[in-house]
C-alpha cells in the first residue's frame, strides 16, 4: 500500500522539479497550495480551482475545522472531500500553529495544549493524538505532525526546549498515525474503494532563527522518519534575510528523496528564493487575504486597487497574466467594485492572485526543466525592484 510517491524530475543547483503522487492527484512541484482554511478557498469556487487554475492540492486547517463544524460531523459525512466535494489532494495542518497564536487562551503541558475556542470560549484540548484523529476524520492526503511553534524571536534555551517537545510530539504523532492507518480510520481510505494509497505523514523542523537548533531539529525529525519534511516557524516576523538563511542551510540537508515543504510562505518573490534554495512545496493565505483588501500581485510587484490613479485605467491588473479576470476586467471597473463594497471585487482579485501564484510556479518548473531558472529568478526579481524604484520616485 503506498501513501505518496515522490520523484525528482530535473535539477538546477538546489532548485528541483518533481512529481508527487497521492491517492487523489498528481502534483507537479515546486507547487503552491491555495489555503482553504474552513474547507473553502475564500471567495473561489472549486470549479475555478479545478478548471482554469488547475490547483492539484489545497490546504485545510485542522484547528478551524475541529472547532466548526467539528471532527464528528465531518467523519459522519465521510470526510472533508465528501463534505466539500473537493476531489483532489488535501493537505491538513496539525492545528498547532493556530493554537500557539492564541497566547492568552492556552495552557501548554507535556500532554498537549488546553485552549479556549476563539469563537465561544469553550475549553478544548489538542495533543498529537487528537490532531492525528481529527486529520484522519478529515481524510486528507498529507497529514502534518503536531508541533509546538516557538515565537520567531525566541531565545536559544526556550527554542531548544520547544524543539525537544516538538520531537517527542512528532514521535507520538507518528505512533497514533500508524495505529489509525492500521485500523482503517482514515475517512479517505474508507470512502474510496477505488483509491489506492493511504495518508502520508510529514515531519516539521523547528528551531526559530537558531541554525544550530534547526540542524538538531532536522536530525531528530529524520531519525523518526517521515514521508516528507517541512520547515515550520518561518515568516513569523523575523527579517527576510534570517528566513532565507535558515532555508539555505536547512533545505539542502533535508532528505533528497522526499518532498520539502516550507510552511506559510510567502510572496511570489519568497517562493522563487526558496525554490532556489531547494524547497518543493508552499502554502500561504496571501493571495486570498490580499484579494479581500484590494491588493493584487502583478509582474511588477504589488498594486493597490484603491489607488485613485486606477479610476480611469482601462487596462487589466496584469497584461502578462493569462487569467480570466485579466482577459475581461479593467482596473477601473475592479476599483469601482472595491470602492462600492461589492463582494465581486474580492472574488476577482483573489482569483487573479491565485492565478498569478500558480502561473509563476508553472514558469518556475518550466525554467528548471530548461536549465534557465537562474535567469528566470534574476529577471523576476529585477522587474519587482524596478517597480519599487518607480513607486519611490512617484511618491
Ligand atoms: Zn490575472
Amino acid at each position: 500500500m503506498i501513501n505518496v510517491e515522490w520523484t525528482v524530475t530535473a535539477q538546477e543547483g538546489n532548485a528541483r522539479t518533481g512529481i508527487l503522487r497521492t491517492r487523489r492527484s498528481t502534483i507537479e512541484t515546486p507547487v503552491f497550495m491555495p489555503v482553504g482554511t474552513q474547507g473553502t478557498v475564500k471567495g473561489v469556487r472549486f470549479e475555478w480551482l479545478e478548471d482554469e487554475l488547475d490547483a492539484r492540492i489545497i490546504l485545510g486547517n485542522t484547528y478551524h475545522l475541529f472547532l466548526r463544524p467539528g471532527a464528528e460531523i465531518i467523519r459522519s459525512i465521510g470526510g472533508l472531500h465528501k463534505f466539500s466535494t473537493w476531489n483532489r489532494s488535501l493537505l491538513t495542518d496539525s492545528g498547532g500553529f493556530q493554537v500557539f497564536s492564541l497566547t492568552d487562551l492556552r495552557k501548554l503541558s507535556e500532554e498537549g495544549v488546553e485552549f479556549r475556542s476563539h469563537i465561544n470560549g469553550d475549553k478544548k484540548f489538542l495533543s498529537p493524538e487528537v490532531s492525528m484523529e481529527v486529520q484522519a476524520a478529515l481524510g486528507s492526503e498529507v497529514v502534518m505532525v503536531f508541533d509546538e511553534c516557538a515565537p520567531g524571536k525566541a531565545d536559544f534555551e526556550t527554542t531548544r526546549k520547544s524543539l525537544e517537545l516538538t520531537a517527542r510530539w512528532a514521535q507520538r504523532s507518528k505512533k497514533r498515525f500508524d495505529e489509525l492507518q492500521n485500523q482503517g480510520l482514515d475517512t479517505g481510505f474508507l470512502e474510496a474503494e477505488n483509491l489506492s494509497g493511504r495518508q502520508a505523514l510529514f515531519g516539521i523542523v523547528q528551531g526559530a532563527s537558531h541554525l544550530e537548533l534547526r540542524r538538531e531539529s532536522l536530525e531528530k525529525t529524520i531519525e523518526i522518519g517521515f514521508d516528507g519534511y517541512a520547515i515550520g516557524g518561518l515568516s513569523v516576523g523575523e527579517e527576510k534575510s534570517v528566513m532565507y538563511d535558515v532555508i539555505e542551510n536547512i533545505a539542502p540537508q533535508m532528505p533528497e528523496n522526499s518532498p520539502r515543504y516550507l510552511m506559510g510562505v510567502g510572496t511570489p518573490e519568497d517562493l522563487i528564493e526558496a525554490v532556489y534554495r531547494g524547497i518543493d512545496m508552499f502554502d500561504c493565505v496571501l493571495p486570498t487575504r490580499n484579494g479581500r483588501t484590494g491588493s493584487a500581485f502583478v509582474s511588477s510587484g504589488k498594486l493597490n486597487i484603491r489607488n485613485a490613479k486606477f479610476a480611469k485605467d482601462t487596462e487589466p491588473l496584469d497584461f502578462d497574466c493569462p487569467c480570466s479576470v485579466c482577459k475581461r476586467y479593467s482596473k477601473a471597473y475592479i476599483r469601482h467594485l472595491y470602492q462600492t463594497g461589492e463582494m465581486l471585487a474580492a472574488i476577482l482579485i483573489s482569483h487573479h492572485n491565485l492565478a498569478f501564484f500558480l502561473d509563476t510556479m508553472r514558469k518556475v518548473r518550466e525554467a528548471i526543466r530548461l536549465g534557465s531558472f537562474g535567469n528566470f529568478r534574476r529577471d523576476f526579481i529585477n522587474k519587482i525592484s524596478e517597480s519599487e524604484k518607480q513607486t519611490k520616485f512617484e511618491n
